[in-house]
């Protein structure tokens, strides 16, 4: 593609903030568009897999990001009221030295968005786009009110899970909204009884979790958090909240005690952020001059912490597809191909985990505890379970244009 062609980016997550910055890295000058008055980030932490930071460390910004995070080497879950373990999946182990980084959402957002200012690419705010339109050989980005905010030979939609400029005529186009949803705080660190390197998860059947991830600090030195969640069935969240957070935090803190200094934070449900999922794969995530991105392609329940992840390599592998191809339809086309397979896996995948986890089921939370806790532990299952947590199944690398780091030298 020739360095002159204009890309315009909608959505400042970190899809578009990292696509912006990979193009800026090979030499295109991309603009972002973001409907907020000041960019920011939305929630509270999240796990950053190899995958996700592989893109982060082609960008250089691993260093960043690392003195943030907090690095997460298990992922643990245990039955509330038996206390047998029913999740043990460890990433590394396996000779690859590979981990997981618990990360607040601003500081992901902080280091991609500082890295998006000091490369002087431009970020319009306060820039709600409603419609996508191609004229002639350009697409027009139309506003609220129906004014023409710029043209571009591409448009990159990262707006996330709500996008309303995604193809229609593509096949994943409706989100199917998830019955569970979450409750989730960042919470000051505690480590009395808790693991200071793992994901730790309590469950009664698949109707009750909570979990409690360690995600470091959003500034280098600063207050270590952590994410705190609890599930909810979304039709039941009025009755939590008319219940009365005592009535919540003493449910909580009789699946598992030891939470009680996370609880004792918490003095009013609006410290509790109230997240809705939905599910939906966009096929392609392509259209003329319009390429998909992020979660506006793909969104899914956070059940195998790949959301972000899937985001920065579907940014790493477009910018890969713009520079070796002239022509825009090949460029687009290769893009879609590159991502095809590992973003299909891996939401079925999310999508038949769910109800694992998230559901009023007896039966499958019953194979979870019996039949899965005892098949994961016998290999080559615990190398396939950590390469599906890592995101790392059917190679993502190559596709999108990067090399995996030798994760060893870190340690
Ligand atoms: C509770 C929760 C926990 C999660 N946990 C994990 C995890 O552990 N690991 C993981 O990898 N992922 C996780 N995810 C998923 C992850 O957060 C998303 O996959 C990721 O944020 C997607 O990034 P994105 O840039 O595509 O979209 P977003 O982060 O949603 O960013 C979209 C941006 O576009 C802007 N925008 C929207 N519409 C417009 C418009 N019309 N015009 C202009 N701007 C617009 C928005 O303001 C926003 O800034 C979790 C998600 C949730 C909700």
């Amino acid at each position: 593609m020739k360095r002159r062609t204009e890309f315009a980016i909608v959505g400042a997550g970190p899809a578009g903030l990292a696509a912006a910055l990979f193009l800026a890295r090979v030499g295109f000058s991309p603009t972002i568009y973001e409907r907020f008055d000041e960019p920011k980030p939305v929630g509270s932490g999240l796990i950053l897999q190899p995958t996700g930071l592989a893109a982060l460390d082609a960008l250089g910004l691993l260093p960043a990001i690392l003195a943030r995070g907090n690095c997460v080497e298990r992922l643990y879950g245990t039955d509330a009221r038996s206390g047998r373990v029913v999740l043990d999946v460890g990433y590394g182990g396996y000779g690859n030295g590979r981990f997981g980084l618990g990360v607040h959402r601003a500081a992901l957002f902080d280091v991609l968005h500082n890295a998006v200012l000091e490369a002087g690419i431009p970020v319009v705010t306060g820039a709600e786009i409603n419609a996508l339109r191609n004229s002639g050989d350009k697409i027009e980005l139309i506003a609220a009110g129906g004014q023409t905010l710029a043209a571009a030979d591409l448009a990159v939609d990262a707006s996330g899970a709500r996008s309303t400029l995604k193809p229609k005529a593509s096949r994943g186009n409706e989100v199917k909204p998830l019955a569970y949803g979450a409750l989730w705080a960042s919470l000051k660190w505690h480590d009395d009884g808790f693991l200071a390197n793992a994901l730790q998860q309590r469950y009664e059947r698949a109707s009750v979790m909570i979990g409690v991830l360690p995600i470091g600090s959003i500034a280098p030195e600063a207050e270590r958090l952590a994410a705190f969640f609890w599930s909810v069935r979304l039709a039941d969240a009025e009755k939590l909240y008319a219940d009365g957070l005592d009535a919540w935090k003493a449910r909580v803190a009789g699946y598992w005690p030891q939470c009680q200094p996370y609880l004792d934070q918490i003095d009013d449900f609006d410290q509790l952020a109230l997240a809705r999922y939905g599910h939906n794969t966009l096929r392609p995530p392509v259209a003329e001059r319009l390429a998909v991105i992020g979660d506006a392609a793909h969104s899914t329940s956070p059940q195998l912490g790949q959301g972000a992840n899937m985001a920065l390599l579907d940014a790493a592998a477009l910018s890969a597809a713009l520079t070796a191809h002239d022509e825009m339809a090949a460029a687009l086309a290769a893009y879609a191909r590159a991502r095809r397979s590992h973003v299909a896996l891996f939401q079925l995948l999310s999508y038949a985990l769910t109800p694992f986890y998230q559901s009023d089921s007896r039966l499958i939370p019953y194979l979870r505890d019996t039949l899965v806790a005892t098949v994961a532990k016998v290999p080559p299952m615990p190398a396939l379970l950590a390469a599906m947590v890592s995101g790392t199944l059917l190679n993502p690398f190559a596709g999108a244009g990067l090399k995996e780091p030798d994760w060893r030298v870190l340690e």
